[in-house]
């Protein structure tokens, strides 16, 4: 196949070190040169922020922190952030907290430093998001991606297992989606392949210890990579069926893209045998769907969308508001039908075998 191509690459420093958070931030702020700092971490993150700000002067500390960024906080923190004549935000949290200086930013275009405590990956994303009246609005824009990162695996330590599985899965279905999403390439395939293959190493090691380092380094590697695979390669049909199900029925963000990436996996492999076969390799497995669900099965990942509050009652609608947003390019052709079968097997659990285009590879069951 001819190699034919566009890609761009994001302009972001990342740093890299266990231990070192406190340190690389004061480093990094003096790099700046930034004299009024908006320290943003939610109330159950301030003793957590204020060990990684111990080296800092902050100006103001600001703890408003709801996931999915409803617009009245984003409002109320951009006053304060003027108010204060902030020249910098720094967010120490998971994927609501870098939302809610992302937000900030969208608008005073001040810069970011973000010190990610999940796998979600929104720190290496130029995509923001805002809710309004029940509907999340995202959008692109390349003055919210943070300037810098810090990854700093002690401060995930605290992460409980269960939400550890399921940030890391979304990190995941940050890779899977990107081996198809509208924009894929060679480039964002390669890192997405090495996304799945750390975040298939790092996940299965914190389940038997939670505290294993090395462990939680690879997911914060995996989470880093699958977001720059993603923020390159686009949206795919996995993140279009997600973000209504968070957006207008307000699943859980990390819970609803670990449940329904084995949906999507089934549903598109087949008709890209490319990615399909990039994935089973990263996963050290013959088939990229028994590969995901033998690892999902060791992890005792969520399965299923009743668990999370979305019902059957629930399905008609979505499939209406999710069906314009898929791209055109998704490999196998997206109709309200087989949207709806995708939908009622991930409500329930079903096996996701049940979608693929030749079902004849044997059970695929979690
Ligand atoms: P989150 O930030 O809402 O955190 C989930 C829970 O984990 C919270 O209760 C939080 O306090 C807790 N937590 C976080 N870190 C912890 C730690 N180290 N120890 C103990 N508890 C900890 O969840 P998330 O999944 O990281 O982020 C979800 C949000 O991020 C959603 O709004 C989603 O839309 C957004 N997101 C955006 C992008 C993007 O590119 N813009 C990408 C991924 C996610």
């Amino acid at each position: 196949m001819p190699l034919e191509f566009s890609h761009t690459t994001l302009g972001q420093r990342v740093l890299f070190g266990a231990g070192q958070a406190a340190s690389r931030l004061a480093e990094e702020v003096q790099r700046l040169g930034a004299q009024r700092i908006m320290l943003i971490a939610s109330a159950s993150k301030r003793e957590l922020a204020q060990r990684v700000a111990a080296e800092i002067d902050v100006v103001v500390n600001y703890d408003n922190v709801v996931m999915h960024v409803p617009i009245e906080v984003a409002q109320d923190a951009r006053q304060v952030a003027r108010k204060n004549a902030v020249d910098l935000l720094i967010c120490v949290g998971g994927g609501s907290t870098t939302g809610l200086a992302k937000a900030i930013a969208l608008e005073t275009r001040l810069p970011i430093i973000a010190v990610p405590t999940t796998y979600s990956g929104s720190e290496a994303t130029n995509v923001w998001g805002l809710t309004e009246a029940a509907r999340k609005t995202t959008g692109i824009d390349d003055v919210v991606l943070p300037t810098t990162v810090i990854y700093d695996a002690e401060l995930t330590m605290s992460l409980p297992v269960e939400l550890s599985v399921a940030s890391g899965l979304n990190g995941m279905a940050h890779c899977i989606d990107a081996m198809w999403g509208p924009h894929a390439n060679p480039i964002n395939q390669a890192l997405a392949a090495e996304g799945i293959s750390a975040l298939a190493t790092g996940l299965p090691a914190i389940v038997q210890d939670s505290q294993d380092l090395a462990g939680r380094e690879q997911l914060l590697y995996g989470a880093y990579l699958s977001a720059v695979a993603f923020t390159s390669a686009g949206s795919g049909l996995h993140h279009k069926i997600c973000h209504v199900l968070g957006g207008t029925y307000n699943l859980p963000h990390a819970q609803t893209h670990a449940t329904v990436l084995a949906y999507v996996l089934a549903f598109n492999m087949d008709a890209a045998p490319d990615a399909r076969d990039r994935i089973a390799k990263a996963l050290g497995a013959d088939d990229a769907l028994e590969g995901l669900q033998q690892l999902r099965a060791q992890l005792g990942a969520p399965d299923k969308l009743t668990d999370y509050g979305f019902t059957e009652a629930d399905i008609v609608e979505a499939v209406k508001i999710i069906l314009p947003a898929v791209p055109a390019s998704n490999p196998r052709p997206v109709t309200a039908e087989n949207l709806t079968e995708l939908l009622q097997a991930a409500l329930v659990g079903d096996d996701p075998a049940v979608l693929l285009e030749s079902p004849a590879s044997g059970p695929h069951t979690l």
